[in-house]
């Protein structure tokens, strides 16, 4: 069985006393849950803080993204060694901000992928199509497209999580339909079949992110293929992103 993973991506928000006071509160809220995983992903200035506050928590620390080379003349740039140091353990990487405001490629996504395996950090790597693309019917070739490069020449062995992220629905309010999000979790696990093995992607975590709510987590997380989330806004609040995290839990 694959073990629920809930993200929150924190993007350029926090200063590191509210990033500090945003995680001790969620510490609390969800000390009690044991039978799934939780992320933060705050901005590279609070890394550090937040990592010594999340030490032996239940709440593990990821980047945001990297570059794919450990050190040198790389201006503005963080190395997969660096948040390492600081205590990450996965890293977000082509995140659709990322693509569509700074140009990443799917080349220089898929090192990044590569460079994170190589340095024991899990690659959280996101896909998902615009909303020019879904309508015209091209969502499969461009999710198809994105999974394939980004994926290239990685082991069948590293351990990787896959993020279906529909560009229309990040911050926009608009939610995939859970039918929706699933038949293209569903083709997702279909490429990674055919990519590694059945046996990989039967174990293989696909999180679906864009508008997910305290509302809505419910009837997304509980679809077959959709294994977690990837939480934009609602995880700069505790309450809310405690009320995802325990989406089944409480009522
Ligand atoms: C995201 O940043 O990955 C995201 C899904 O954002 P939001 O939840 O705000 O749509």
């Amino acid at each position: 069985m694959r073990r629920l993973l809930i993200a929150g991506n924190w993007k350029m928000h926090k200063t590191v006393p509210e990033a500090l006071e945003l995680v001790r509160e969620l510490k609390t809220l969800v000390s009690d849950v044991t039978d799934r995983d939780i992320l933060v992903c705050p901005p590279f200035t609070a890394l550090y803080p937040v990592g010594r506050e999340l030490k032996s928590s239940n709440i593990a620390l990821g980047g945001q993204n990297m570059f794919y080379e450990e050190q040198g003349a790389f201006t503005g740039e963080i190395s997969p060694l660096m948040l390492k140091d600081v205590g990450c353990s996965y890293v977000i990487l082509g995140h659709s901000e990322r693509r569509h405001i700074f140009g990443e490629t799917d080349e220089l996504i898929n090192r990044k992928v590569i460079s994170a395996d190589e340095h024991g950090l899990i690659p959280i790597l996101c896909v998902g199509e615009t909303l020019e693309e879904r309508e015209a019917g091209e969502t499969e070739k461009v999710v198809e497209r994105q999974v394939r490069e980004g994926l290239k020449g990685l082991s069948p062995e590293s351990e990787l999580v896959i993020a279906y992220e529909p560009v229309w629905a990040i911050g926009t309010g608009k939610t995939a339909t859970p039918e929706l999000a699933q038949e293209v979790h569903s083709f997702i696990r279909g490429i990674l079949s055919d990519l590694f093995s059945e046996e990989k992607a039967g174990k293989t975590r696909i999180l679906y992110g864009g508008s997910v709510k305290p509302e809505n987590a419910k009837g997304l997380l509980e679809m077959p293929d959709i294994d977690g989330a990837l939480v934009g806004g609602a995880s700069l609040k505790a309450e809310s992103f405690a009320k995802i995290v325990k989406f089944d839990l409480e009522e």
